[in-house]
C-alpha cells in the first residue's frame, strides 16, 4: 500500500488526508500543534459549506451570522441581511472536527515538528524531533504554512 505524509493538519491537510485515506492509501498527518486556536476569523462562507455540507452539518459548536452592519462616523450605519448565513467556528473546534473526520477515515496522526524535508529520487525523508519515529515515504502533501519549515 502507498504511504502519503500530509504535512500540516489544518483544514487543507486534514481534508486532503480524509480523501487520501478514504481512497485506501496509508495516510499520515504530521502537525506540530494539531487543533489549535490559530489567529483566524473562523468564518466559512455559503460557497464553501454548500459544496462541503459537513462544514455546517455537524455537532461542532458554531455561530450563524445572518446580518452585517457597516457604519461610518458621519454617514451613519446600514444593516444588511445576508442571503445565506456565514458560519463562524473557533479554529480549534473546526480543526479538531476535520482531524477527527480524517482519523475516522483511517488517517494516522503524528504530533511532531518537521524540521527539514529532503526529496531524493526514491523516497521522501523527514527529520522530526529526536524522540519521534523516523518517517520515510514516497509521497507527501503539504499545506500553506509548512513553509515555516525553513526556520
Ligand atoms: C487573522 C486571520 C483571519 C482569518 N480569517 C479567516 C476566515 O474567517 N475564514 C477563512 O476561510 N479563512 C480565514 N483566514 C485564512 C485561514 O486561516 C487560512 O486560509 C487557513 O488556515 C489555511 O489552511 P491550511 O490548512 O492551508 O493551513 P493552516 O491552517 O495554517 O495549517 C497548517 C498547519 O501546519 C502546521 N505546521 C506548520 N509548520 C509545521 C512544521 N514545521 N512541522 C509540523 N507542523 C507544522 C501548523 O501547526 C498548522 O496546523 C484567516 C487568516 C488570518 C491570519
Amino acid at each position: 500500500m502507498k504511504t502519503v505524509a500530509v504535512l500540516g493538519g489544518g483544514p487543507a491537510g486534514s481534508s486532503a488526508a480524509e480523501r487520501l485515506a478514504r481512497a485506501g492509501l496509508r495516510t499520515i498527518i504530521i502537525d506540530e500543534k494539531l487543533a489549535w486556536e490559530k489567529p483566524c476569523g473562523g468564518g466559512i462562507t455559503y460557497k464553501a459549506y454548500s459544496q462541503y455540507p459537513y462544514l455546517i452539518e455537524n455537532e461542532t459548536p458554531k455561530k450563524l451570522v445572518t446580518s452585517t452592519v457597516i457604519a461610518a462616523p458621519k454617514a451613519g450605519r446600514v444593516c444588511m441581511e445576508l442571503n445565506q448565513p456565514l458560519v463562524i467556528y473557533s479554529r480549534k473546534d473546526l480543526n479538531a472536527m476535520l482531524l477527527r473526520r480524517a482519523e475516522e477515515a483511517g488517517a494516522e496522526i503524528e504530533t511532531i515538528v518537521i524540521v527539514t524535508i529532503e526529496v531524493p529520487v526514491v523516497a521522501v525523508e523527514m527529520a522530526t524531533v529526536a524522540t519521534a519515529p523516523e518517517i520515510l515515504t514516497r509521497y507527501f502533501v503539504t499545506s500553506s504554512l509548512i513553509a515555516a519549515i525553513s526556520r
